[in-house]
């Protein structure tokens, strides 16, 4: 566990007045992926780097957020975007990751049972293609492949797969490598090429389509109170992009999804989310395509409404597996930041 060094000083050093005083007003935006479920099901095969919690840590993580901080809609945050709206004091904005089903059987089901707005990021075409992203696709290749010694080429070269350890470590250091390559373009046909080394075929898409969020669970999900934005059409390395074809990722991604949901799309998560995932041309795409905002996953827990660039607003991931800190509590009698359970692990 990293201690939350400048949480620590604001405690100990009688800086706490000033410090809470800058806090108050700024928002934290919470970024959650995937919530976890029982081995014996689908999304078990999926990558376990994107799994934030369970359903039950998600609900006791939330009721946490909800006594130390006000959790806020997309809504809110705009209008504070505009000048139009103070935010209450520490608030806080919860959002998900790439419309997975568990987004659908369990997050939505928390959010509902406490009335807390919640904010999806959904990618299109996974939407309407019915794909799993091609993360997910590796994993379950690498943790359905028989026990042995493969040659994954350039992306992996000679690996032994034996125990889930050692298929994990392969498929994160395969997916490291897809994400910080120039591939330009789609990453699944290099996907398609590590599958075929193993031996393996890839779900066909009656299955692949049950790990997917549907077009009617998304359009329930809005009618009880949660907000639905984009992720892109193809889930792109945006930077990879020309600018052209950016703005046609975000301007799809919007279309289908309003064609769908019948209200603005306000919002754009950039997928990936970090500083090498998105630029300039990302930004300016996603103003010109229409939205009123567009966050980042930069893992930044304060952002100054009144200061923030609007298409480049930063979010904090939930550490995988957090849990509930005793030392966040501590820091929440004296008020100073409030965030238990989301100190950065490592
Ligand atoms: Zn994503």
């Amino acid at each position: 566990m990293k201690r939350d060094f400048i949480g620590y000083l604001a405690v100990h050093s009688g800086v706490a007045k000033v410090l809470r005083s800058i806090w108050h007003d700024q928002l934290t935006v919470l970024a959650y992926h995937r919530i976890g479920g029982t081995a014996s099901t689908f999304d078990a095969l999926f990558d376990d780097s994107l799994y934030s919690c369970t359903q039950q840590a998600l609900e006791q993580q939330l009721l946490m957020l909800k006594r130390v901080r006000t959790i806020v809609t997309l809504n809110d945050v705009c209008d504070a975007l505009d000048g139009k709206l103070k935010l209450p004091p520490r608030a806080a904005l919860v959002t998900f990751d790439d419309a997975t089903q568990d987004h659908y059987t369990r997050a939505f089901p928390v959010l509902r049972r406490h009335q807390i707005n919640g904010l999806f990021f959904v990618s299109t075409r996974s939407l309407t293609e019915r794909t799993v992203e091609w993360w997910n696709l590796l994993t379950i290749a690498i943790k359905r492949a028989a026990a042995g010694t493969y040659d994954l080429g350039e992306l992996g070269g000679i690996v032994t797969l034996h125990d889930a350890a050692s298929r994990v470590a392969v498929a994160r250091s395969v997916s490291d490598k897809i994400k910080s390559q120039s591939v330009r373009g789609d990453a699944l046909p290099l996907v398609q090429d590590i599958a075929a080394r193993l031996a393996i075929a890839l779900p066909a898409i009656e299955q692949q389509s049950d790990g997917v969020i549907t077009p009617v669970q998304l359009i329930e999900m809005q009618s009880a109170g949660m907000t639905i934005g984009s992720h892109s059409h193809s889930h792109a390395f945006l930077n990879r992009l020309r600018p052209q074809e950016q703005l046609q990722e975000l301007q799809q991604s919007k279309a289908i999804l309003e064609n769908l949901l019948q209200v603005p799309v306000r919002s754009i998560a950039y997928p990936y989310g970090q500083a090498t995932d998105y630029d300039q041309h990302s930004r300016d795409a996603a103003k010109l395509a229409g939205y009123d905002c567009a966050f980042n996953l930069l893992k930044r827990r304060l952002v100054d409404p009144s200061k923030v660039d609007r298409y480049d607003i930063d979010r904090f991931p939930v550490p995988a597996q957090a849990g509930l800190s005793v030392r966040g509590v501590h820091l929440r009698h004296h008020g100073v930041i409030a965030l238990p359970e989301l100190e950065a692990t490592d």
